[in-house]
């Protein structure tokens, strides 16, 4: 096997008004915002980006706030859930701040071994703070709640998961690492080659009936990372030679991408890491300003005025 993924790059949601979205990762998941730019497609749009303090591929969760989004449910052929990696140790504390501000959570609970909560953000998201020995903190906020570093994993919810867990494994390198069953909902997780920042994904079947629907609280892709341009064109090849329907690779201004809808049926994506998020604003003041591609620039003054303001509220001291 020439090439090997070695975790999420980033996920891509869909969200309600901005504000909410802003005040719940910022505020209460502790997360910086990485990028204040629009949807390339629909520049009326915001998309805005979530990171770890370095804005590195394996953190970033990035949202479309549709202010009139109607709501989304999670379905088989969809990803159900993101999770954050909580450093060994850190659970408790992450339990008391939220319990602290009045968010609700479900758990603690065990899973393949570890410990996690799970949450929702304002949308019905499902947020989950799974706390492993492959995390390591970023810092304390000011109340010593641990700042995480990136992804844990993502849950994809399949009908079946065979013809997806072929594509991890036989294609893309990654380990079977573990099945387990608990009320109606059977589990494969599946870890990445080098196992570091967001190197796990979970397949799920479950029992329980539901169509799923793209909507605010609705996750609307999952990309991997690629090493450079090379690495990515090698994997257009590789998928395209496996029969997968794979596009051209489009400039995402942070990235290039290359998208294509997996067996089960949730799009995929794969995009470099080069140039990231400081190739057109400082590391120390990313996500502050409003940022537009060179192709929308000439639209900026119509936009500052229809894009509704948003205020940062205040992170982890960095
Ligand atoms: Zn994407």
């Amino acid at each position: 096997m020439a090439q090997t993924i070695s975790g999420l790059h980033h996920v891509t949601a869909i969200s309600g008004p901005p504000q909410a979205n802003v005040d719940f990762y910022v505020g209460t998941l502790l997360q910086r915002l990485v990028k204040k730019t629009v949807n390339f497609d629909d520049p009326g749009t915001y998309h805005l980006y979530y990171g770890n303090q370095n804005a590195e591929p394996g953190s970033i969760l990035t949202f479309f706030p549709f202010a009139d989004a109607g709501p989304g449910r999670a379905g088989p052929g969809m990803s159900s859930a993101v999770a954050y990696a909580v450093p060994k140790g850190g659970l408790n504390a992450w339990m008391e701040a939220l319990a602290e501000v009045a968010v609700d959570f479900d758990g603690p609970f065990e899973r393949f071994g570890e410990q996690l909560i799970a949450l929702s953000d304002p949308d019905g998201l499902r947020i989950e703070l799974i706390e492993t020995d492959r995390a390591v903190a970023q810092g304390t906020s000011a109340d010593g709640t641990p700042v995480d570093d990136g992804f844990h994993s993502v849950t994809l919810w399949l009908d079946t998961p065979d013809r997806t867990a072929r594509l991890l494994m036989d294609i893309f390198g990654y380990a079977s690492a573990g099945e387990a069953s608990q009320d109606g909902e059977t589990r494969y997780r599946f870890i990445a080659n080098g196992r570091g920042r967001g190197s796990a994904i979970d397949l799920i079947t479950s029992d329980a009936a539901s169509i799923g629907r793209q909507g605010a609280g609705s996750i609307h892709h999952v990309a991997f990372r690629a090493q450079n341009d090379d690495v990515q064109m090698g994997w257009q090849e590789t998928l395209r030679s496996h029969g997968f329907d794979v596009t051209p690779q489009i400039d995402r201004q942070y990235f290039n991408a290359i998208y294509f809808r997996e067996p089960g049926g949730v799009l995929f994506e794969i995009a470099t890491d080069p140039p990231g998020f400081a190739t057109d604003e400082p590391m120390e003041t990313l996500g502050q300003e409003l940022k537009l591609p060179a192709q929308h620039e000439r639209l900026r003054d119509q936009l500052e005025r229809i894009l509704p303001p948003i205020t940062i509220p205040k992170g982890p001291s960095r």
